[in-house]
């Protein structure tokens, strides 16, 4: 099908919602459509929770934090009322923590105005951590807006049915314009994510199902015979590298000492073991005379962790140390580590020096 013909474009959405309705992935967060048929709604705190969560991280990785979030915290006044620091021990694991701290931010003002949240793309849009991504979910999926929602998912799904030969990112205008044509007025949140759901389940990155595609009849790059050739990417520059060292020190108890880190900045507010600074340089950054205090370190190997715009590179070391905490950090004995607000990149270094240390669960 030629982008420009928009005839078709409401068949294809139709397809699409029948398939959905049989095929729907059953998900905490989701409102199904047989729900929505007897007159359920969705609720706004649930979707827009998930949609936060959602950013970046798989379904699969989100699935039990959002159960132990609902659970815990039942509305968004709950989770207003909440401290700062559960959340973010509540968040740990999950990466990308501006998140959680924009999460509490984001509950404090929609609390502050009854726990209603705005049901309009612009509304929701002036609310802290919410892009215009997730606001165009919100307004979707809750509040049943006709917006165009596209993700991941949804681009590589259009990319394919209309055969876009524009490169990634900048093709990104072009496909929500053709989204934005075939978004049914009746069912605009399935709609969304029937889409997600096709590129999840069915249109996936490698090896497309498309003998199980609702919309085989509809494909361009099916039709052209290599629908992996779509989205067209620019090739990726490589993500610079930094290296650092962390210090993981142990209390005769097996008591590791942490502190937090500065609230601004990467990782911020989020709990630590003492680390060197993270540079690009590689001068004596990574050695032990490099740690925040003097003890007999001894080298426990070395991880790796990738973030969004660079990879880190961190030399383990451990030491026993028997002192009093220095100032700003503090003890947190084995049974604790678990729940302690620890970013992923944290966990690796403390399990690096103790193995299954940040696994073990208060008994
Ligand atoms: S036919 Fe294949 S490539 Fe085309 S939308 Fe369906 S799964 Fe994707």
């Amino acid at each position: 099908m030629a982008p420009q013909d928009k005839s078709r474009k409401p068949a294809v959405a139709a397809r699409l919602l029948n398939w959905y309705d049989a095929h729907h992935r059953e998900l905490p967060w989701r409102t199904g459509p047989a729900a929505l048929s007897k007159g359920e709604r969705p609720d706004p705190y649930r979707v827009w929770l998930s949609e936060i969560m959602l950013q970046q991280t798989t379904v699969e990785a989100v699935k039990s934090y959002f159960t132990a979030f609902v659970r815990r915290w039942p509305s968004v006044s709950a989770l207003a009322a909440a401290a700062n620091d559960d959340i973010m021990k509540a968040w740990a694991g999950l990466g990308y923590y501006s998140r959680a701290r924009n999460l509490k931010a984001c509950a404090d003002l929609v609390a502050a105005q009854g726990g209603i949240f705005p049901d309009t793309e612009e509304g929701l849009l002036a609310l802290p951590g919410i892009g215009p991504y997730t606001a165009a979910a919100i307004a979707s999926i809750a509040f049943a807006r006709p917006a165009a929602v596209v993700d991941g998912n949804v681009e590589r799904v259009v990319s394919r049915l209309f055969r876009i030969e524009t490169p990634l990112p900048q093709a990104k205008t072009e496909i929500r314009a053709l989204v934005q044509q075939m978004v049914p007025s009746g069912r605009p949140g399935d709609f969304a994510q029937a889409t997600m759901d096709l590129g999840a389940t069915i249109c996936t990155p490698r090896r497309p199902k498309c003998m199980f595609c609702p919309l085989r009849a509809d494909c361009d790059a099916l039709a052209a015979g290599d629908p992996e050739l779509y989205p067209v990417r620019l090739a990726k520059p490589e993500k610079p590298r930094r290296r650092g060292a962390a210090f993981v020190a142990i209390r005769e108890d097996g008591a590791v000492l942490l502190r937090k880190r500065p609230e601004k900045g990467l990782l911020g507010g989020m709990t630590e073991v003492p680390t060197t600074g993270w540079t690009a340089r590689l001068d004596g950054e990574t050695s032990p005379d490099a740690a925040p205090f003097p003890s007999p370190w001894k080298r426990a190997g070395q991880i790796t962790h990738v973030f969004t715009h660079f990879t880190l590179e961190l030399d383990i070391y451990r030491a026993s140390f028997g002192g009093r905490a220095p100032q700003g950090h503090f003890w947190s004995p084995p049974d604790d580590l678990h729940g302690e607000a620890l970013p992923t990149v944290m966990k690796k270094a403390i399990d690096a020096a103790i193995p299954g240390a940040t696994k073990r669960r208060k008994p």
